[in-house]
């Protein structure tokens, strides 16, 4: 730590290693357990290089940009992890002056699901706003924040899981697809990036889809398997 740290870089690099005590107190299967031990190791790296900035030169944040890319390479790969990607988001935010990262919507079939994906929601947006907290003591309010996110990414895998369901095909479309001509949500998917809906409309992937899971989601994946 250097004599000159700025408060933000101090708050960046606290969320850095505050990330990586995380990853490595988390319990996973073994597979799941080493990675997590590499991306502390990654977290740990690019808190090391956000202290080391004393405004002489850009190559700390240079090695911490690497560092967090490599973290987000490994989380991305490891979604027993329960780490979203969006973790990186937060660990930058203070020093890109970005907005905190906000996730995509998970649009369960089931309501139990929807009502536990709201309550984490309204839990994220209550520590998002107590940026007191935040600054007052940015290592519990970011253990509190990581908590949430772990729920979270446990609820995306079980919502994943029950998309994937041929019972819930028909709830999974009308939650992820609108026609643009009549609303309707029972569309047939042609060729690539095309898709004809029921009263005739064509349109393309991006028209029909009205969620936020691209080309992964899982009511395109249930139109392909038929
Ligand atoms: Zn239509
Ligand atoms: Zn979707």
């Amino acid at each position: 730590m250097t004599a000159t740290a700025h408060p933000l870089q101090i708050v960046a690099a606290t969320r850095a290693r505050t990330a990586a005590n995380v990853a490595r107190d988390r319990f996973a299967a073994p597979e799941t357990m080493s990675a997590l031990q590499f991306i502390a190791a990654h977290f740990d790296a690019a808190a090391t290089a956000c202290d080391a900035y004393d405004g002489t030169t850009n190559a700390p944040f240079m090695e911490m940009w690497r560092a967090l890319a490599d973290a987000r390479e490994l989380i991305t790969r490891h979604k027993d992890s329960r780490l979203p990607a969006e973790v990186i988001e937060y660990v930058t935010a203070p020093l890109t002056a970005s907005p905190l990262p906000t996730l995509p919507r998970l649009l369960p079939p089931s309501e139990r699901d929807a009502a536990e994906e709201a309550t984490l929601r309204a839990e994220l947006d209550r520590l998002h706003a107590d940026t007191e907290a935040a600054d007052a003591d940015t290592e519990s309010w970011f253990r509190a924040v990581l908590a949430v996110l772990a729920k979270w990414k446990r609820l995306e895998g079980a919502v994943d899981v029950d998309n994937r369901r041929p019972c819930n095909r028909v709830r999974v479309a009308e939650l992820h697809l609108k026609c643009i001509a009549c609303g309707g949500s029972t569309i047939r998917f042609s060729v690539r990036e095309w898709a004809v809906c029921e009263c005739g409309k064509g349109q393309t992937w991006g028209d029909a889809l009205v969620c936020d899971c691209g080309y992964d989601c899982p009511a395109i994946r249930g139109e392909a398997a038929n």
